[in-house]
């Protein structure tokens, strides 16, 4: 059997960051240094290709482009290479794997974020496992077939449904949660496959990349004493085609009758509002309280367990693709990739 060939995309971040000495801050570097800081890559059994971003980012940069590009990039190779591991910062690195597994339509191959905490050259960095576990799990096949058939996300010795991550920690190497989803693989002294919950493709349509998104989108926070001006200015910002609204607990808002007055007019200029809650696990149950009742009559879109990672970049990818008007809520509360119960 051939060599798996796995493809590492080099966005940045801190995983390929040094210090600099005079200023104190880190700063992206040469992908070719990544390499040699990790010879250890020589040994396993694929082989590596690398390809990287002209200028590496923070991901703090990050940007709709962005996300084509790497989209892109895994479309160029996607015949060339079984499996893909993106290095990407991970202060936004689950906006990118959620809008990477909406553009990545019928994947049938592994596309495996990772980053870390420290920085490659580090002491004690977390990149090296990250980056060589991702590798392994790029390449893991059975009967000829990718184990990992979606975009997930490795750090800290779990993959993650990529789509149903958020980060929840700047210090810790456990930097990310998957709260609503349970771990893919988790690594130990060997690597543990959890086959039920990976997703399969069905059917045999082939790889269709998605190139358009549409940013008109904004997120609004909800938070007690929350006034009415803030409400007009945000519903009101010209080209706005749609909103996530970060809502209480099981997608709680206020009763007042300006807030669903406000939500009335914008929904009747055309504005999408997406109901996603602001706690990191569980999910909007419309109805279940009389504060969420009102949201539910204004057929405000329920977003289920989504996290607001996924609604945002869920609601850029349906926008781009022009869903009709008629189809928008149904579309949006049925589960593209995995993304939601
Ligand atoms: N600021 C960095 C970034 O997201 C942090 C990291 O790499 O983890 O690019």
């Amino acid at each position: 059997m051939k060599e798996p060939r796995i493809l590492l995309i080099y966005t940045g971040g801190t995983i390929g960051m040094v210090k600099d000495y005079d200023s104190g801050a880190l700063k992206a570097f040469n992908f070719d240094k990544l390499l040699t800081n990790i010879p250890e890559l020589e040994q396993l059994d694929c082989t590596i290709d690398s390809i990287s971003f002209e200028k590496p980012i923070d991901s703090s940069n990050m940007n709709t482009n962005h996300w084509v590009s790497i989209a892109s990039i895994v479309e160029d190779h996607y015949q060339s290479h079984d499996g893909f591991v993106v290095l990407h910062g991970s202060d936004t690195m689950s906006y990118s794997a959620a809008a990477l597994s909406y553009l990545l339509e019928y994947l049938e191959k592994p596309v495996i974020f990772t980053g870390s905490q420290l920085p490659i050259g580090d002491l004690r960095t977390d990149a090296k496992e990250n980056l060589i576990t991702s590798i392994q799990i790029a390449a893991l096949q059975e009967k000829g077939k990718a184990v990992v058939q979606e975009v997930g996300l490795y750090f800290e010795y779990k993959l993650y449904r990529g789509n149903r991550t958020t980060k929840i920690n700047a210090e810790h190497f456990e930097a990310f949660a998957s709260l609503n989803y349970p771990p893919l693989i988790e690594s130990g002294v060997h690597l543990k496959v959890y086959h039920e919950y990976l997703m399969r493709k069905k059917g045999v349509k082939k790889l269709h990349v998605h190139k358009n998104l549409d940013n008109n989108v904004a997120i609004l926070k909800l938070f007690p004493g929350f006034n009415e001006n803030i409400l007009h200015s945000v519903v009101e910002t010209p080209n706005l085609k749609a909103l996530v609204l970060e809502t209480y607990g099981a997608g709680n808002a206020p009763t007042e009758e300006w807030l669903i007055d406000g939500l009335r007019k914008a929904l009747k200029k055309g504005l999408y509002i997406v109901n996603v809650t602001q706690c990191s696990g569980g999910s909007v149950i419309m109805g279940q309280y009389e504060t969420s009742s009102q949201l539910e009559a204004l057929q405000i879109i329920n977003g289920k367990d989504i996290t607001t990672e996924a609604a945002i970049t869920k609601l850029m990818y349906l926008l781009g693709n022009k869903i009709s008007r008629k189809t928008f809520k149904t579309i949006f509360e049925t589960p593209l990739r995995g993304e939601m119960q």
